[in-house]
């Protein structure tokens, strides 16, 4: 069923790209097509377009121009720092930590690492969904290696105390790596301030194009790499640079950095907007995740007695598209680990949704849903079989 208004509220699971990030990627298809190996002039063109977009990103995240290493995506950044610090380190350790709220780039990396001879803590979060740096430190034995602690969480936006935790880290020399594929864009980032060894990002999720992703490493970071071939990307990932996609994270990231506070301001505003009109409005219903160090643009509710699917497809035949979970595992009846680690039960889990705003969303799309929601809610309720309505 289609509707006239379309509300995109899922910007969690992926982002319209800007028509200006197209329009600076379209030459690169065309008449500036080189491959930045070749010597001639258009290969010069392709290496000076890479060369520009490795110097958007590392002046945005404080970092220098060669610890900008170019990737096929957030889960391909996770992968290499993860594998590649796990593989090049294990002869001074083998013990991995990081939180059971990670997404599951990290967390299935993880789970190979332990197929493979590596020991991993999972640190559970308290329930307002934040991993304690005081945990971190008890987990930290002689032969550990990395901490892998994602920077904001893709389900329920919570802010992990990062700089804490990178300066816990640099202390005892231990090799921090972060997943920011949700807070690129959405929060100041500093690799310098934030004690960052490395840190992973991804162009879908800020109006950048799909398959491109970048991984900041820290210069005197070792890690093995995961391709091997030609030995582009500083020998850590071999195969020709998708120059288009490379010209789209680097003008998508620029674009993210000129507004970055007011957009922060505009979209924190409409977030609570969202969030204070459905639990002001509907009868039983919570937020998850703490209202404090969240993300301005994640809502992520429990609507007690019904299913998440069943809100999800009735928001849809509405025009409003929203996720039950993270955008991987919505599609599994699972509950969410992320809601299970904050200690909601699996009914409870499968009740939620998650709302995440981006840079076109605005008032009168927040106003549609907040008119939209509560009958939804009501119908689902009077049909549910899940005891009180
Ligand atoms: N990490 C987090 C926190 C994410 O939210 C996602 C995508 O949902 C990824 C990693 C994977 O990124 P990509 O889709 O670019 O592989």
């Amino acid at each position: 069923m289609t509707t006239e208004r379309q509300v995109y509220l899922d910007h969690g699971a992926t982002t319209p790209v800007d028509l200006e990030v197209v329009k600076a990627m379209l030459p690169y298809f065309t008449e500036r097509f080189g491959n930045a190996s070749s010597l001639h002039t258009p290969g010069t063109i392709a290496r000076e377009a890479i060369e520009n977009a490795r110097g958007i990103l590392s002046k945005f995240l404080n970092s220098k121009e060669d610890e900008i290493i170019f990737t096929s995506s957030g889960t391909e950044s996770d992968n290499l720092a993860i594998k590649g610090a796990a593989f090049k380190n294990q002869d001074k350790g083998r013990h991995i930590i990081t939180s059971s709220i990670e997404h599951p780039a990290v967390l299935k990396t993880c789970e190979f690492l332990e197929k493979h001879g590596f020991e991993v803590t999972y640190l559970p979060v308290s329930r307002d969904g934040f991993v304690s740096v005081d945990d971190v430190k008890k987990a930290i034995r002689k032969d550990t290696i990395l901490i892998s602690i994602m920077y904001a969480n893709n389900e329920i936006g919570t802010i992990q105390p990062i700089a804490e935790i990178g300066k816990l880290a640099r202390e005892k020399g231990i090799i921090f790596h972060t997943d920011a594929v949700q807070a690129v864009g959405k929060l100041k980032i500093d690799v310098e301030k934030d004690n960052i060894d490395l840190l992973s990002l991804s162009g879908h999720k800020i109006h950048g194009p799909k398959g491109v992703g970048a991984l900041y490493k820290r210069k005197e970071i070792q890690l093995e790499p995961l391709m091997h071939g030609g030995g582009h990307e500083f020998g850590l990932r071999s195969s020709t640079e998708n120059v288009p996609g490379i010209v789209g994270l680097g003008k998508a990231i620029e674009i993210c950095g000129k507004n970055m506070n007011s957009e922060i301001q505009r979209m924190t505003k409409l977030r609570d907007k969202l969030i204070d009109g459905i639990l002001r409005n509907i009868p039983d219903t919570r937020l998850n995740g703490s209202r404090k160090n969240r993300l301005p643009n994640n809502a992520n509710i429990t609507f007690s007695h019904i299913e998440g699917e069943s809100i999800l497809l009735s928001l849809d035949a509405k025009g409003i598209s929203v996720s039950t979970g993270s955008a991987c595992s919505s599609k599994s009846l699972k509950p969410s680990h992320v809601l299970l680690a904050l200690g909601l039960k699996p009914e409870e889990s499968h009740g939620s949704i998650r709302f995440t705003l981006g840079r076109f969303t605005t008032a009168e799309d927040i106003d549609y849903v907040l008119e939209t929601l509560p009958e939804i809610v009501k119908k689902l309720r009077d049909l549910s079989p899940f005891g009180k309505k």
